[in-house]
């Protein structure tokens, strides 16, 4: 087999003949390198029918041991390990998703996307196993990181309310409220009072 030159175009490994096998899902490809995407932290077969990733997350290995030695985990559809992913791996790396991009539109179809899986499999597995939704996860993470920023910072309701992933602060402080009890400002009135007092 004809061995591929990984010539380095910027530090990722990634060659133009690399990107048109990936966009193209070219399984000629398979078995001669394996991409990995920073965004998600998976890794894929260059035939995998996966969403087409930007192109500036992209990584290149020569082997999936080496991917997995950088720390990037299997995909769960085109299994480059060549074994099934445990469901208890896929929800890890599921909710290592939600952990790095809760602060961006993210919908189930989005998360199933990236994932690897359709929306009603990733919903379902999701739920058996951390008793709870995906969505559910996702709201959690967020109202999480706006604690966070309500009781270490000055920063406006509206500003956290965009940063966490919810430009709408009206649904923001809704769906804050629904979670604490409190509004958001209520919450960091209360907290800074209690660390005052
Ligand atoms: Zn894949």
């Amino acid at each position: 087999m004809e061995v591929i030159g990984m010539k380095k175009s910027g530090d990722n490994g990634l060659t133009e003949e690399l990107w048109e096998a990936i966009v193209r899902n070219d399984a000629s490809y398979d078995g001669r390198f394996i991409y990995a995407v920073e965004t998600t932290g998976i890794c894929c077969r260059p035939s995998c029918k996966s969403r087409v990733p930007n192109k500036n997350n992209v990584r290149v290995f020569r082997s999936v041991g080496e991917a997995l030695s950088a720390g990037f985990r299997p995909c769960k559809r085109c299994k480059p390990t060549g074994e099934k992913l445990p469901d208890q791996e896929w929800v890890a790396q599921i909710s290592a998703c939600i952990d790095r991009n809760y602060n961006e539109a993210l919908t189930l179809d989005v998360l199933a996307d990236m994932c690897h899986g359709s929306p009603y499999h990733l919903h379902r597995t999701f739920k058996r196993i951390k008793g709870m939704t995906p969505v559910e996860y996702i709201q959690q993470t967020r109202v999480s990181r706006a604690i966070d920023y309500l009781t270490r910072s000055n920063k406006s309701v509206a500003d956290i309310a965009s940063t966490v992933g919810l430009p709408n602060t009206p649904y923001f402080i809704t769906l804050f409220k629904k979670k604490t009890g409190h509004t958001p400002a209520d919450f960091r009135r209360i907290n800074r009072n209690g660390m005052e007092g």
